[in-house]
This record gives structure tokens, sequence and C-alpha cells, in this order.
């Protein structure tokens, strides 16, 4: 039997596992006791994780073969690598030679690993001119990108896992931590342990698991969060509970924020919320001394957030609200205290960290900035990098449903399920004149789409890195070879980028000389370039390589070789790690007091409440919000295949109050018609006083034609996005997907 050590591929806790194999064969999967991010624990999902990849469902369940649809609806015929990758590059290569390189686009994920994700960008803004370019991260974390760069300065975590042991108060936010990131979770629930005079305040719409450990929950209505943080400062500057000496010396705008925030008084915010006035003053004075009830006696405020403030039409403004309060507070920069967003995929921060997203580039640059471009055209050997702003994800799917974009690169996601307004994204996809479908899957809701499909590996197969919710990069390792013929997606980039550079600059040198017939060499190449774009930059990893992650474990970002340009032993985390490992990176960041931005001050912002996009009104009466279940991911194209996870919600359903059941004469069980003003579906009705009245809940995992879901123009559509809007924040342009109008009758 061989051992080999990994990462779990579910979410941004980013585990740790050791992979135990026999020959080929995936046996076994344990928690690794010596990876900073859960010393041994696996969730549910995470220690089930061999059993989806055994045989023979995980073959079963494979995308084995490249495979062409010589025709849309037709069964896909098998065919070679090369005659697959010739004919994807002779069709985009005619689609950019016909209607230029923004007629193409490509929707990746956060699934990828970073030297995936790398390839990616790199093919899209450095080889074909476009930036059409985005990633189901733009539906997951763009929010949070925007918040961080609006507010500090950089896209970049300050906090690490171990603040929540240093933390006196926890303050969630539209985070079911206990069901979205088990493990940390646990970590949670033992600070709390052992500190019981540590406060927890848990700010959501519904009275989730979290909620269950709070000692002052906030059933805000939703999308009020904004109107909440404004509100919690107006207090604290009433009450004199702001660090004045903090703002003072490394903030600017606070009084244009001042000046907002006048308005937000208590009776209004309590209206609008939907909140007590005096919740609000507790939390106000717990969240400012760090849970004491002492005003001159300080300890620190962790907040924890994630979708909720996120997928959001207000997005962007959630974000910079509750980051204004860490400013206003001087919680930040030292142990215990930050704004601290949980990233909800595995490696949703390595696409941040690459630019893999329409509007970022390699290492945190922004493509709006011509210096930012120079500077990334020169480290690609390029003349320039395309400056016209690209698509993002709900963008890419108008635009190639209006016609405009004709050839679609998807890899790794599955849009037919998990963007909003299926209705739309349907369209999307049958109207785009050739759809690629590079995926480890055949049973995603978007396969049936391709015209083109190209067999991907996936966890236990896969080599290269990710980052998870702490800036910890961890490294990912096969432990089998790939299935079939499938390949690992940075290949299948690198090997389509050269048939499609003989085609776009013939005769010129490859801009893509990474081994592909050598796995590691060819991934480790990837990575030592995506690093050197990182010298100088505020997530510098020059002081790290692969020799290194393998010999000291995972580390977080920054990590210089230039230790008097930010990069230190740390020391802070290290209490748990083996012996002779070392942290080697930043445990938190800001603690100088300085921040990234042209001054060095961090910024207030003073952003408005907006209200939601879709307000429920007489004839769609009831907010739809949607979220995870515990021992599901994504729609379940992995998880899915297990019985046993299936134990804690069997089926799908939507939940409401019991009174607004009884208001309606519906039983538990009852089928009913869920009705947006975009689509509806059927699924049976549950019971469920953890929520508020006129709110109802459905889990996002569902999708496939068990819904029976139907568009508003009667087309069929799948799981609960056949309902959501695609409504966006005008910042960061990520969709309201937490919320939607809708009517609920008997079926
Ligand atoms: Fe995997 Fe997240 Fe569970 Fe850890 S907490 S085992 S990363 S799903």
């Amino acid at each position: 039997m061989a051992e080999t050590r990994s990462t779990c591929p579910y979410c941004g806790v980013g585990c740790g596992v050791v992979i135990q194999t026999e020959g080929t064969r995936i046996i076994s999967v344990r928690g690794d006791p010596d990876h900073p991010a859960n010393f041994g624990r696996l969730c549910t999902k995470g220690s089930t994780l061999h059993l989806t990849a055994a045989e023979p469902l995980a073959r079963q369940t494979r995308l084995l073969h490249p495979a062409l649809r010589p025709a849309r609806g037709a069964a896909p015929a098998l065919l070679g690598w090369d005659a697959a990758l010739e004919h994807a590059a002779g069709r985009f290569a005619d689609t950019i030679a016909r209607h230029g390189p923004d007629a193409v686009g490509f929707y990746v994920s956060g699934q990828l690993l970073t030297e995936d994700y790398y390839v990616f960008n790199k093919l899209a803004k450095g080889l074909v001119g476009t930036n059409n370019i985005d990633t189901n991260s733009r539906l997951c974390m763009s929010s949070a990108v925007a918040g961080y760069k609006a507010t500090l300065g950089a896209d970049a975590p300050p906090a690490c896992y171990d603040d929540v042991r240093q933390a006196g108060c926890l303050f969630f936010a539209g985070s079911n931590a206990a069901w979205a990131h088990p493990v940390l979770f646990r970590r949670i629930e033992e600070a709390r342990a052992a500190n019981p005079a540590m406060k927890v305040i848990v700010a959501d719409p519904r009275r989730t698991d979290t909620a269950g450990i709070a000692d002052l929950f906030l059933p805000l209505q939703p999308g009020s969060d904004v109107m909440l943080f404004h509100g919690l400062l107006h207090i604290m500057l009433w009450e004199g509970w702001t660090d004045t000496g903090y703002i003072e010396r490394h903030t600017s705008g606070f009084a244009e924020l001042k000046a907002l925030v006048r308005e937000a008084t208590p009776e209004r915010v309590a209206e609008v919320c939907g909140l007590r006035a005096q919740d609000l003053f507790q939390a106000a004075q717990w969240f400012a001394t760090g849970g004491s009830n002492d005003p001159q006696r300080r300890a620190a405020t962790l907040s924890l957030y994630c979708q909720g403030l996120n997928q959001s039409s207000n997005g962007t403004a959630k974000n910079a609200a509750l980051i204004n309060l860490h400013l206003a507070t001087g919680q930040i920069g030292r142990p215990g205290a930050g704004p601290f967003s949980l990233t909800g995929q595995p490696n949703a921060m390595g696409g941040r960290e690459v630019g893999g997203l329409a509007n970022l580039l390699s290492a945190h640059r922004d493509l709006a900035n011509p210096a930012h471009r120079a500077e990334v055209a020169a480290l690609w050997g390029v003349e320039s990098v395309p400056e016209r702003p690209g698509k993002t994800a709900v963008e890419m799917f108008q635009a190639a449903a209006d016609g405009e974009i004709k050839a679609l690169w998807i890899a790794c996601t599955n849009p037919a399920q998990s963007m909003p307004d299926q209705a739309l994204v349907r369209r999307a996809l049958e109207r785009a004149e050739f759809v690629v479908v590079q995926e480890a899957f055949a049973t995603t809701a978007t396969v049936p789409y391709a015209d083109l499909l190209l067999p991907a590996t996936t966890w236990g197969e896969k080599i290269g890195t990710v980052t998870n919710s702490e800036r910890r990069i961890s490294r990912v390792r096969p432990a089998v070879p790939p299935p079939g013929e499938a390949r690992h997606d940075w290949q299948i980039a690198v090997q389509f980028a050269h048939r499609l550079e003989a085609r776009l600059r013939p005769g010129r040198a490859s801009l893509f000389h990474y081994a592909t017939h050598d796995a590691a060499a060819g991934a480790e190449a990837i990575w030592n370039e995506h690093r050197e774009s990182t010298r100088g930059r505020d997530l510098d990893i020059t002081g790290l390589s692969w020799a290194l992650l393998d010999a000291q474990g995972p580390q977080q970002w920054p990590c210089p070789a230039d230790p008097a340009s930010g990069g230190k032993v740390d020391g802070n985390a290290t209490a748990l790690l083996p012996a002779g490992r070392r942290d080697l990176g930043k445990a938190r960041l800001y603690e100088d007091g300085v921040f990234p931005t042209p001054d060095g001050r961090a910024r207030f912002s003073a952003l408005p409440w907006r209200p939601v996009a879709e307000p429920r009104e007489s004839r769609y009466p009831f907010s739809l919000t949607t979220g995870r279940l515990r021992d599901q991911w994504h729609g379940m194209s992995r998880t899915g295949q297990l019985g046993r996870l299936f134990g804690h919600v069997a089926e799908p359903s939507l939940q409401m109050h019991p009174q607004d059941m009884e208001r309606r004469q519906l039983q538990a069980g009852d089928l009913v018609h869920v009705t947006s003003k975009r689509g509806s579906i059927v699924v049976p009705i549950q019971p469920d006083g953890t929520l508020a009245l006129s709110q109802v809940f459905m889990a996002m995992h569902w999708g496939g034609e068990y819904l029976g879901g139907r568009s508003s123009t009667g087309e069929r559509l799948a799981g609960v996005n056949a309902l959501t809007t695609s409504a966006y924040c005008p910042s960061s342009k990520q969709p309201e997907l937490k919320h939607a109008a809708v009517k609920v009758l008997k079926a």
C-alpha cells in the first residue's frame, strides 16, 4: 500500500488528506495530521472522497475519451486527442479570423488548480487577445475581491485560521460555516470551549446550525446587511466605541462615511433589517470591544463571512461596510482580529492570484491599469495584453445568447446548473456555434450542450497547487494515473494553445514552453512562472518553491525571497506544526498599520444600502434564499454518487415556515410550484422553523429534470437556478444568487 499527501477538492478550508492506494486503485483517505488547515480532521465529504473514486462507480460517471458531436442533439463520436485538439484549434482560429478575438470566451472554475488557471489566463489574454475569460469564482468570491480592494487596497484576506483561537468575539455574517466549512467550524467550537467568555454573533436570515452556537442571533431581512453594518457604526460613534487613534493614523475617508451613517439610526435600522434595537446595541458593543461588556477593555473581533455577503446585487457594498467596522474599531492587524472572507471553492484564491477573471491580471494586477498590462505582456513575451474589459460570467452568457460570443470553452464547471437564470444560460449554450466542455464527469447538465468533449483529470489524479482561505498554498499530488485518456486541465489548455499558435502566430516561438509529456516538470514550470509574476507584489511568493513546500509543508503568502520586503518567519501559527516544520509566510497582514494603497492608509467606503434587486411583492410574496447542505457539494457530480451522503438530507425540498404553510393549507411533502419571473420548478415542501415568515429556502445542489423545471416561456429547466436572478453587483459583477422573489402554489 502506498500513501500520497494531497488536499481535499471540496471547500476553501483546504484540508490536507493522505490518500492510500493499492496499485492504481484509491482505497482510503484520512486527514493529514501535519496539514495546518485541519491537523488530521476531515468532514463527512472529505472522509468519503475515496468512495467517489472507487471502481466501478467512478468509471461509470467519468468522461474517459475525447468525443465530437457531429450535429447538435446527435450522440458524440469518439476521436483521438490530436484530432480533437486540431478540430478545436481550427474552429477557434476560424471564429477569431471571421469575428475577432472577442467572439470567443473561456469559462473556467475555482476547482481548477493554480497551474491550470494560469495557463488558461495566458491562453485567453496572451495568445487569443481577449479578456473574455471568467470563472465560476465570479459566482462565489468576486464581491470579496472588490470589497478588499476598495478598502484595504489589495485582494488579501488579512487573517488566518489561528485567529479563531485568539478572538474574543466572532462575528458571522452570511456564513453557515457549520455546514459549508465544517472543519474550520470544529476549530471554532474548540476555541469557544477553551474560552467561555468568547462572544459569538451570527447575522443571517435563517437560524442555521452556525446560529445555534450564537450568543446573539440577528435574523436580518435578506439583503439588509449594509444597513445593519452602517447601523452598528452609527451606534459605535454615538457611544464612543470607535478607535479614533487608529482611524486617524491608518485610514482615510472617515468623514464621508460618518455623514452617510448618520441616517442609520437604531430605529431605522431595526425597521429595515427586522431586528430589535437592543440587539443592535449589544452587537455594536461586542464587535467594538472584542466581546467585552467593558468598553475600556478591548479584546479582538474576527468577522467570518461568505456567500450571504458575496452573492448579492449589493455585494461589494456589503463587504466594504463590514470592513469599515474593523477599521473604525481598530479590529484588524493583530491576533484574533480582522475581516476574514471564507472562500467557497478549494482554489478560488489561486484563481484570483493568477488573475483568472475578466477584470484581473496575473499576481493581483488590474486589467484597467496600463502599467500592469505592460508588466504582464513583458512577463509573457507578447506585444500587449488587450485593454478592452472582458465579459464576466453573466455578461459572457448574455453575449453568447445575443450571438456576440460564438465559441465557448467551458472547463471544470457546470453552468447549465450553477449559473443564475438558467433560461438565459441555455439560450447561450444553444446559440453558440461551438461549445467545448472540458470535464472529468460525463454526468453534468452542461455535457449535453457540448460539441466537443475533452476528458480531464480530477481529485486523486491531478498535480499542482491550491490556495485556501487563509492564503496557504498546498501541493496537490497524484495518487493514481488518469483513467482512460483523461489529461490534466493545464495539459489540455497547453496542447490546444500549441495548435492555436500555429494558426495565429505561425513561425514564432511558443508562449507555452511547458513539458506536456512530463506532468510533474510541466506543472512545476508553470508554477515557477506564476511565482516570478508575483515578485514585488502583495502576494510575493518568490521565497517558495515546490521543494520547499514538500519539505516544510503548506505555506501562506506573502513569502518573498527577500525578508526585508515583508517576508519573515511569523511563528504565530506554528504551535501545532510537526517537529522540524516552520511557517515561512505571514500569518496575518497589516500588523504595522500600513496598507497597500498609494498613501499607505486603508480607505473607508461610503457606499449606501440598496435593497435586493427583486423585492418580494404581492404577486411574488416570498423571499427565496439558496445555499449549501452539509454533505453535498455544488451540482453533486461527485457527492451525488454516494448514497450515504444523502443520509443528512435525502431529497430536494422547498423549506417554509410552518405558519406560512398552515396559512396556505400546505402539508409536509405536498408538491408545490415555485415560480419566479424567470421560471418555475415543482418540488416537495417541508416545514422549517429556522426560517422567518415570508421567506423560503432551497438547497442549490439538485438539478436535472428531477425538478421538472420550466422557464416562463415553457422550456425545460433544471434546479433552483431556474428561479434565481442574474442581477449583479455593479462593482463585482457577482450575481444575486441569494435572493429572488417567488410565489408558491400547490401543484
Ligand atoms: Fe474538505 Fe472542506 Fe470538509 Fe475540509 S472542511 S474535508 S476541505 S469539504
